[in-house]
């Protein structure tokens, strides 16, 4: 079964900084002893670091290691200032995290601008992430599932399978003030009921202070397809002893 660990690296790394974290990640990978052929590994770098880091994946020969952006824009081209398109990320991407709950608090991104930027990845062939989850501790998951079913209402039933959906409980991100954690059981549940939405057709990740320490709680439950990784994905060996953990888990 396919595992998925996704780095999103948020506004952090320079050019330098993207290659030196990307190689340290890469030499991680060599020294692994784990199986690791069912894992896709995506990074998430900020734009800029794209072109830096993608020559570096191609030479490192590992398939396994995929790029992703963390944001497009929901037009395929044309005039909008200071945007990137997703014909723009095929460059260099397969994968695009959107509806992040920081483009949804910041930029104020709601679902019907994000299902515009989902079915403009499926068009160009990127993989969307769709981030969803709940602001506050104790919200009902009817809220969720709507994020869910509102942000595929561009997407055909059978092009359920080329979506991954990632499960943020936001009140549990590391970056979060008063941030409590997340039981490996509530997140499972979740996920059961995101995937029944969807046919269980779209794989469903687990996002939210995700380390080397809790990891294997999360990766005990099969119906949880894997971790987006924010502020651990930034330390070469944490993301490395993430990868190992996941590893062991995917049979
Ligand atoms: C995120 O913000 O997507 C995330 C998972 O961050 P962290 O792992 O730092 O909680």
């Amino acid at each position: 079964m396919q595992k998925y660990l996704v780095a999103n690296w948020k506004m952090n790394c320079n050019a330098a900084e993207a290659k030196e974290l990307v190689h340290g990640i890469i030499k991680g990978i060599e020294n692994c002893k784990l199986k690791i052929e069912n894992l896709n590994i995506v990074l998430c770098p900020p734009f800029t670091a794209l072109p830096v880091i993608y020559p570096i994946i191609q030479l490192s020969n590992y398939p396994i290691i995929h790029l992703g952006a963390q944001n497009c824009h929901f037009m395929p081209c044309g005039a909008f200032t200071g945007e990137i398109s997703t014909k723009m990320l095929k460059d260099f991407c397969q994968y695009v995290i959107l509806g992040h709950s920081e483009r949804r608090k910041y930029f104020n991104e709601d679902d019907k601008l994000i299902s515009k930027k989902v079915r403009v990845a499926l068009d160009n062939n990127l993989t969307p992430i769709i981030c969803v989850g709940e602001f506050k501790k104790g919200e009902k998951s009817h809220l969720i599932l709507s994020q869910v079913k509102n942000t595929l209402s561009e997407v055909r039933n059978e092009d359920l399978d080329k979506v991954i959906f990632a499960y943020e409980p936001v009140w549990a991100i590391s970056t979060i003030a008063d941030r409590e954690d997340c039981e490996p059981s509530y997140a499972a549940k979740i996920i059961r009921e995101i995937k029944e939405t969807t046919y269980n057709k779209s794989p469903v990740l687990y996002g939210g202070s995700v380390d080397a320490s809790n990891i294997s709680g999360f990766v005990a439950y099969d119906i949880i397809d894997g971790v987006l990784v924010g502020g651990a994905s930034l330390k070469a060996k944490e993301f490395i002893k993430i990868i190992e953990k996941v590893g062991a888990n995917a049979k």
